[in-house]
């Protein structure tokens, strides 16, 4: 009876209740009435998506360590991080935009890999972390207030423009946001929340 022992899914289009059928790796479950695709078989989805947000976050260290970019003028040369950046803001006056940019490149992709981390990591060993679903539910909702590639873009834009005024030399921090950027997809690309609630295990 191992049939039997299987979890119910409803099919999204036509809303048959089905049993979950045995995938083989990189299979695809469609339902028996439309035909419509149940799911996926996405095999070490959650290995990968840790990896990429593990190396997201140390990418992330890097990026607001070093500086974002310098700027030689007249013999000076000045160095911007991004929270020197946003704290030269909020004493000019712009505690608004000072508060979005933290927010956006700041805090929310930092809770967001600090999230996926929390969830993925005990998931590799079918562990299950105290309030999971909260910690889920909270991720979704702060990862459209996270904008880092809207951030880079918006340096690159500013370095162009200010080549015309000082030698721009790109920091460290400009590649590591771009890394930052790019592993940030991967992971999100490589995530699969049906075979993390099914490693995560039924609640305690
Ligand atoms: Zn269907």
């Amino acid at each position: 009876m191992a049939m039997a022992e299987q979890p119910l899914i409803a099919c999204h289009e036509c809303d048959l209740l089905q049993r979950e059928p045995h995938l083989p790796k990189g299979g695809v479950a469609r339902c028996r009435r439309c035909g419509a695709t149940l799911f996926r078989s996405h095999p070490q989805s959650t290995e990968r998506a840790l990896s990429y947000t593990l190396g997201a976050l140390l990418l992330f260290l890097v990026a607001n360590v070093f500086p974002i970019v310098s700027l030689k003028l007249s013999g000076d040369v000045v160095q911007a991080t991004l929270i020197g950046a946003a704290q030269v803001m909020y004493r000019d006056d712009m505690a608004l935009v000072a508060g979005l940019v933290l927010a956006t490149t700041f805090a929310a992709p930092l809770a967001q890999m600090l999230a996926m981390t929390y969830l993925l990591l005990p998931a590799c060993f079918r562990r299950r972390p105290p309030h999971a679903e909260l910690v889920f539910r909270t991720m979704t909702l702060v990862q459209p207030w996270g904008m880092v590639e809207v951030f880079v873009l918006g340096i690159l834009v500013s370095l162009v423009k200010l080549a015309h005024l000082a030698i721009v030399v790109p920091g460290i921090a400009l590649w590591s946001f771009g890394g930052v950027m790019m592993l940030m997809a991967a992971a999100a690309a490589a995530f699969d929340p049906r075979d993390l609630w099914t490693r995560l295990g039924p609640p305690r």
